[in-house]
């Protein structure tokens, strides 16, 4: 057999209905492997032994009464540090949140025990999840199991490199201008976001709360479509939440077909400042989706230059709002040594416990939310997302989806960019225009960059409420690949 660790969400599900695996020795496997190897990886910041075996005990007890379980049952995840979790630590990377304990669950986290899923623990992240690469953690990062040399992507690297190190089979991510996607196509791994509004927020440290969207990550399209399947849904107690109905994912990854469709390539998200390994090994992914039936034309989404731009003015005058109510007063970190009073209170722990990032985009949005700059600054960024927005309407008039590299390069060294904020926000020039609409994305591994050996992240956009879509594309591409490979890539990490 093999071993258990490597296997997918999808085989661990066949192993435990055949009786030949309990969740306690999968979830014991996973908790031994991440002792014997998160050390050099560091993707989690918190692991949850005793709740992740408890979980287990119960989908095992559960399975032994005959009753009907839930799909993913007995199948263990890990949840990126944004989430709340009741009795957890969940600090978001940040030192402001450094020995809180939620009160309550995310409705994610609510989903994952509904489910009977065994949760291992909390994975590291940019604090707040701002950034590209997991350095700016204020818990250390997190490092890429390709190349421990290399950052995982940002802001979920814990949970992209937990699924590369095989870690966790399973593990949940959001997505605010890229992360989930952008980690995935970094550590070789499959990441969605989901149309916005299709996975509850409630529960979720909010970042900008216009863009941020939770999804699965996972090391193939159909383990990705099953999680996504099990936390998606209409939530009462987010005001954005979608009242449609959860669409099949995982028949659309059985059903996948791309005859006839036509799949539209962005031309501007490739070109100038695209690694030349990421391009090739995108042109042949494009190449099999043709031999697969696919019609491929180029479209032009010419609004789609200022998207990041217009993201940096929206994103920053969100987040400069959420993080208000980190003031040393309700949670975690409290600098108290002047009896200067509340304000100076405030102060000292907001310079004690928010890192540099975090400052940057709390003065910016700051600014440009201010009376005199407000029109010119997050105005103008709104009428840019309209324009972008209006981009992708038309390029879905024409097209079924639409691809593009995920992003620009492979996972490049530690420290490379730590220090250049505007060379970082680069990385997320091809997802960010999708989190500006809305609408749905995936990103699947599609080969070694010839260059320097690591993977390679194609992306699938689909219009609002077609996530399905992109699994059914995924999945034949997925398939089409590992055709050519023999294996999946995953497993080639490390060797
Ligand atoms: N890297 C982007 C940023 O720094 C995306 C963050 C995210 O998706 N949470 O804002």
């Amino acid at each position: 057999m093999t071993d258990i660790v490597r296997m997918t969400a999808t085989q661990l599900v066949e192993e435990m209905a055949q009786g030949n695996l309990t969740s306690a020795e999968i979830t014991r496997a996973h908790l031994d492997r991440i002792a014997e190897v998160d050390q050099d990886i560091h993707a989690y910041l918190h692991v949850d032994r005793e709740g992740a075996l408890a979980t287990a005990a119960e989908a095992d007890a559960a399975r032994n009464t005959g009753a009907d379980l839930p799909p993913l049952a007995g199948v263990p995840v890990a949840v990126k540090d944004v989430m709340t979790m009741r009795g957890v630590p969940t600090t978001a990377g940040s030192r402001i949140l450094e020995g809180w304990l939620p009160p309550y669950d995310a409705t994610v986290v609510a989903s994952l025990r509904r489910n009977l899923m065994p949760i291992l623990g909390k994975t590291n992240m940019d604090e707040f999840a701002m950034g590209s690469s997991t350095e700016y953690s204020a818990y250390g990062p997190t490092r890429n199991p390709w190349d421990t040399s290399r950052i995982p992507g940002g802001s979920g690297g814990g949970s992209a490199a937990a699924l590369a190190a095989f870690e966790a089979p399973l593990a949940i991510g959001t997505d605010t201008g890229g992360s989930i996607r952008q980690p995935a196509a970094v550590t070789g791994t499959v990441g969605v976001k989901p149309t916005y509004g299709a996975v509850s927020r409630y529960g979720l440290i909010a970042l900008a709360s216009s863009l941020d969207q939770a999804g699965p990550c996972a090391r193939s399209v159909r383990d990705a479509a099953m999680l996504h399947q099990a936390i998606a849904g209409h939530d009462p107690r987010d005001s954005t939440s979608l009242a449609a109905p959860v669409p099949d994912l995982v028949a659309a990854v059985r059903e996948g077909d791309v005859r006839g469709m036509r799949i539209g390539l962005v031309t501007e998200l490739g070109g100038e400042g695209y690694q030349p390994g990421v391009e090739q090994r995108f042109r042949e992914a494009v190449d099999l989706l043709a031999d697969r039936g696919a019609e491929i034309v180029e479209v032009s989404c010419p609004n789609f230059r200022y998207a990041l731009g217009a993201y940096y003015l929206i994103l920053p005058s969100e987040a400069s709002s959420n993080l208000a109510k980190f003031d040393g007063m309700r949670y975690g970190l409290r600098v108290d040594d002047s009896d200067a009073g509340v304000e100076q209170v405030m102060a000292q722990t907001r310079a004690a416990g928010f890192g540099d990032e975090v400052k940057r985009r709390i003065m910016l949005g700051t600014y440009a939310l201010s009376a005199g700059y407000y029109d010119a600054y997050y105005g103008q960024a709104q009428k840019v997302r309209t324009l972008v927005q209006r981009d992708f309407a038309a390029a879905f008039a024409d097209c079924h989806v639409l691809i593009s590299p995920t992003c620009p390069t492979t996972a490049f060294p530690l420290g490379e960019k730590v220090d250049d904020p505007l060379a970082m926000y680069l990385n997320d020039i091809a997802t960010i225009p999708v989190n500006l609409a809305g609408n749905a994305a995936l990103s699947l591994p599609v080969g070694l960059a010839p260059e320097d050996g690591l993977p390679v992240g194609l992306q699938i956009m689909a219009p609002h409420h077609e996530d399905a879509r992109l699994y059914g594309v995924a999945a034949v591409l997925e398939g089409a690949l590992e055709d050519t490979w023999g294996q999946p890539l995953i497993e080639k990490v490390g060797g």
